[in-house]
């Protein structure tokens, strides 16, 4: 059976993803910080395990991999992200606060990704997808500030494109997408399309990878975004 793992699983474009992949049949490995207070989650139905994970948290990253051990996983899906605070201006950094934006979006993909990648050379797909952002593309940055969040994304892309070719031998491809701005609590109430259409694009764009495609950087409709 087809089986993907994704982070922050309980809401927002991690909760569609479940919802999808479960619906068309797929085993979901649904990883959340807080799995007996995710209700939305508990309420999917499918072949959908709830895991323990918060992917800052090097012992449970630990023991999630150990305990999946031996079992094949088609897509990792690093999902989980925070935008950390907002209307930064470069007189009011909180740099405590951007370490702990780094932790999550730029640093746990890559700890996450090498606790599984073991699991994902053993699927069928051989496939490690990160959640990044437009604002991370140093090439579409035409505004000011957000400073925090941009770089945090800037980042990760750099390590998805190194993780590329780290795993490239293993036959895994990685690539990062973005997956549009999406009406969830982080992209708020004016965003442009819900999850369901982020969530179908981006399904479709993972589903067309080939290893060749190993290290882009894509829009949730498939277009290529510039770093
Ligand atoms: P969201 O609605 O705010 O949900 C974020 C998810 O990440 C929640 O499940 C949250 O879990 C989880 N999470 C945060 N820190 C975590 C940690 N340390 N360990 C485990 N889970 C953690 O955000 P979203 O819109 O679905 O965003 C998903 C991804 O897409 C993110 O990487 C985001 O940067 C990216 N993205 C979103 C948009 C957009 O417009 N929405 C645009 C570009 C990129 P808790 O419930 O436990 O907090």
């Amino acid at each position: 059976m087809t089986s993907v793992l994704i982070t922050g699983a309980n809401r927002g474009l991690g909760l569609e993803f479940t919802r999808q992949y479960a619906a068309d049949g797929w085993r979901v490995f649904a990883a959340c910080r807080d799995p007996a207070g995710a209700r939305d989650l508990a309420a999917v139905e499918g072949d959908v395990s709830a895991e323990t994970l918060d992917v800052d948290d090097g012992p449970q990253v630990a023991a999630l991999a150990n305990k999946l051990s031996g079992q094949p996983i088609d897509v990792l899906i690093n999902n989980a992200g925070i935008y950390g605070p907002k209307d930064v201006t470069r007189d009011t950094v909180d740099y405590d606060a951007w370490g702990q934006v780094f932790r999550t979006n730029t640093m746990s993909p890559l700890a996450v990704s090498a606790a599984f990648a073991a699991n994902v050379a053993q699927g069928g797909q051989k496939k490690i997808i990160t959640l990044s952002s437009i604002m991370g593309s140093i090439a579409e940055n035409d505004s000011s500030g957000d400073f925090i969040y941009r770089s945090s994304k800037a980042a990760v892309n750099a390590v998805m494109k190194s993780l590329a070719g780290d795993l490239k031998s293993e036959g895994i491809t990685v690539a990062v997408l973005h997956p549009g701005w999406v009406r969830t609590d982080m992209g708020g109430p004016d965003a442009a399309i819900e999850a369901p259409e982020s969530v179908t694009g981006m399904r479709a764009v993972i589903a067309g990878l080939k290893e060749s495609d190993s290290g882009r950087f894509l829009n949730y409709d498939g277009t290529e975004i510039p770093w």
